[in-house]
Formats: structure tokens, C-alpha cells, sequence
């Protein structure tokens, strides 16, 4: 009932001589619903680069402002996504949380933002290292689920990564068991604020060290719906193998 998502972050890298390793992901032809997120750069050119055939690939942004417009230099908005070719955005990646001190309060306008755009919302939530020694993993996620999305969500508009901090671009990754019991949590909570219907949808990715290697084990979990991948998502090949994985799950 949830169509699966390979969804790609290809954060600070890519350049037009780049356009090509996007076309060779958008040649695939999975199951499962792809989207890749260039730097903002890079979704006009790509949208245009993948004119109608582009269908299999959906572009997203890797942030946007919770403003929809004025004096706000160097921000970029939900519509401006949109209108460059954007269906879809990261919200609250744990590197913006810390790069730019972005709490969920602000990451919840983001989303809210997005929405107003008609973009759909990837929300990133995900524990530090210390808080899973300290045994706070279900309670961190709990909190920053609550606060980062806003009160009308509809599971259509929105996907939820859950991508610990100690994992993203360390090589680590939580046990498959592990990723299961975060991510049926997750998925409980959204059932209590936004009810059965919508935790049932609501796609639910993992996120953090997924490469060919490791994506069979971590897609076929029940409640894992797919994967947002961040550095084996920037050559077509070790994407495809990942989106291979998650239409094999
Ligand atoms: C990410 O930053 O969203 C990510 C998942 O990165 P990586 O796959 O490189 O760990």
C-alpha cells in the first residue's frame, strides 16, 4: 500500500558537468519512487535536461525558506523550488540543524511552507551519538517528530527519515533490529497525533551510511519504507543498486 521511496541528497556537490550522472539515474526504470535532490543550482538544469523523459526521476530541494518571499538574501522559497522544477524537499537534515542552528520549531514553518507550495516534505529527524549512549534515541526522535511537523499533515505530502547523526557519512549504521523498533515507534506516533490512516501511508525512510552493501538488509524491514542516501547516491551505478535493493524488498 506505500509505494517505496529511493530518495537522494547530494548536499554541497554537483556541478552542470554533473547533468549527465542525473540522466543515468533517471534512465532507471524502478518500482519505487526516485527522487534526487542537487543543490538548488542544479533542478532547473535538470529539469530541463530531463524534459518529459524525466517521469521516473522526481527533483527536490535540500531546503527551503520558511518565508514565502522578501527581504530574506540568500534564502531560497518553497515556491521558487517548484518553479525551478522541485516536487519534493529535505527539510531539517541534521546538517542544517547544525550547520545553521535550525531547530524544529523553524523546521516545522519550513514545512509548512512547503506544503503551501505543494511540494512534498522529507522530514529529517535522527539522534547524536550521545544521546543513543545516554539510551535517549526513542525519546530524542519522539520529541523532534512532534515539534517538526505541523499539526494538518496529510501522509500524501509528507515522508519522515529518520537518519541518526552518528550515522551519516560515518560507515555505521544502527542494526536492522534496531531500525525496525525506531522506526514502528515512529510510525505509533504518528498514528496517535494524525490517526490509523495516515501512519499507514506515511512513508517512512531510513537514512545514513545506506550503500549497495547494506541496502537488502535495511529495506526489507517492515516498517522501512525506503531510503534517503546521501554519498552513494552521487554515481547513477551505486544508486541504481540501492534502488535494486529497495524494489527487491
Ligand atoms: C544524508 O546525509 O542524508 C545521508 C544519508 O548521507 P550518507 O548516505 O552519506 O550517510
Amino acid at each position: 500500500m506505500r509505494r517505496r521511496m529511493a530518495a537522494g541528497n547530494w548536499k554541497m556537490n554537483g556541478l552542470r558537468a554533473d547533468l549527465a550522472e542525473i540522466a543515468a539515474i533517471a534512465a532507471l526504470r524502478p518500482d519505487c519512487e526516485m527522487v534526487l535532490c542537487p543543490p538548488a543550482t542544479l533542478i532547473a538544469p535538470a529539469a530541463a535536461a530531463l524534459g518529459a523523459g524525466g517521469a521516473a526521476l522526481a527533483l527536490g530541494g535540500q531546503d527551503c525558506a520558511a518565508r514565502a518571499s522578501g527581504a530574506h538574501t540568500g534564502d531560497i522559497s518553497a515556491e521558487m523550488l517548484a518553479d525551478a522544477g522541485a516536487s519534493h524537499v529535505i527539510l531539517g537534515h541534521s546538517e542544517r540543524r547544525a550547520d545553521h542552528g535550525e531547530g524544529d520549531k523553524l523546521v516545522a514553518a519550513k514545512v509548512a511552507a512547503a506544503w503551501e507550495a505543494g511540494l512534498v516534505a522529507i522530514v529529517c529527524i535522527g539522534e547524536t551519538e550521545a544521546e543513543r549512549a545516554a539510551g535517549r534515541t526513542l525519546s530524542v526522535l519522539a520529541g523532534q517528530l512532534a515539534r517538526s511537523i505541523p499539526d494538518h499533515a496529510r501522509a500524501g505530502h509528507l515522508g519522515v527519515a529518520y537518519e541518526p547523526v552518528w550515522a551519516i557519512g560515518s560507515g555505521r549504521t544502527p542494526s536492522p533490529q534496531e531500525v525496525q523498533d525506531v522506526h514502528a515507534a515512529l510510525r505509533q506516533g504518528i498514528e496517535t497525533r494524525f490517526g490509523a490512516d495516515v501512519a499507514a501511508a506515511v512513508r517512512l525512510l531510513y537514512g545514513g551510511s545506506v550503500k549497495p552493501e547494506n541496502a537488502a538488509g535495511l529495506m526489507s524491514l517492515p516498517d522501512v519504507d525506503g531510503a534517503l542516501v546521501g554519498g552513494a547516491s552521487l554515481r547513477a551505478e551505486s544508486f541504481a543498486a540501492i534502488v535494486a535493493a529497495i524494489d527487491a524488498a
